[in-house]
């Protein structure tokens, strides 16, 4: 029987030597999560950006500074949830990965959040909403805030990427955002 923590390793491990997409051939490092394997809440963002790339770690730009001030006014520490993305290599200039990068990334993602098996997810950004949504084509604008059953069990609440936030330096656009994680701590399960 693996523990978590080796069944995450068997997971980096398969990432760092994956050649299944073209992101591949530009990324630095891979990045492929970070954060409390017994968590009951995850983050899922869309992917890693240069710093990400520079450092293998997620969430560690500017958004990254957004994100945990977020977490921390939310009532949570860094350290205490799960923070990953839907690809685990850095598109060129921070496009948007393509769908055939997504899919072939896809069984990462799913691997990760069968390890850790929490109870709600927050998909940060349309294409993290679209990957539990199997490319529904639905507005990020017109459904975050509002959960979704995602096998049979887990809640997803999407919002918006805090790069989003960042480019819109919006006060409202910030107080929403930290509603939708308040919302979605509101589905973590009393033990
Ligand atoms: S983005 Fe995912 S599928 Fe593509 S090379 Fe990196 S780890 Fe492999």
């Amino acid at each position: 029987m693996f523990t978590k923590e080796e069944l995450m390793e068997i997971v980096a491990k398969r990432v760092e030597n994956c050649t299944a997409c073209p992101l591949y051939l530009t990324r630095t490092n891979v990045v492929v999560g970070e954060g409390n394997l017994d968590t009951r809440i995850v983050f899922v963002g869309e992917g890693p950006g240069e710093e990400e790339d520079k450092t293998g770690r997620p969430f560690v730009g500017r958004a990254g500074m957004l994100l945990t001030e977020l977490l921390q006014e939310t009532g949570f520490r860094r350290e205490d949830v799960y923070i990953c993305n839907v690809v685990k290599c850095r598109p060129p200039n921070n496009r948007t990965p393509t769908s055939e990068e997504r899919l072939a990334c896809k069984h990462f993602l799913l691997a990760q959040l069968e390890i850790i098996n929490p109870d709600v997810i927050v998909a940060l950004g349309a294409t993290a909403l679209s990957f539990f949504i199997e490319g529904k084509n639905v507005s990020i604008t017109k459904v975050r805030g509002t959960p979704i059953d995602w096998l049979g069990g887990i809640k997803v609440v999407p919002t918006f990427h805090p790069s989003y936030l960042l480019r819109n330096r919006s006060k409202e656009l910030r107080k929403t955002v930290l509603e939708d994680f308040k919302k979605a701590k509101s589905f973590i399960k009393e033990v």
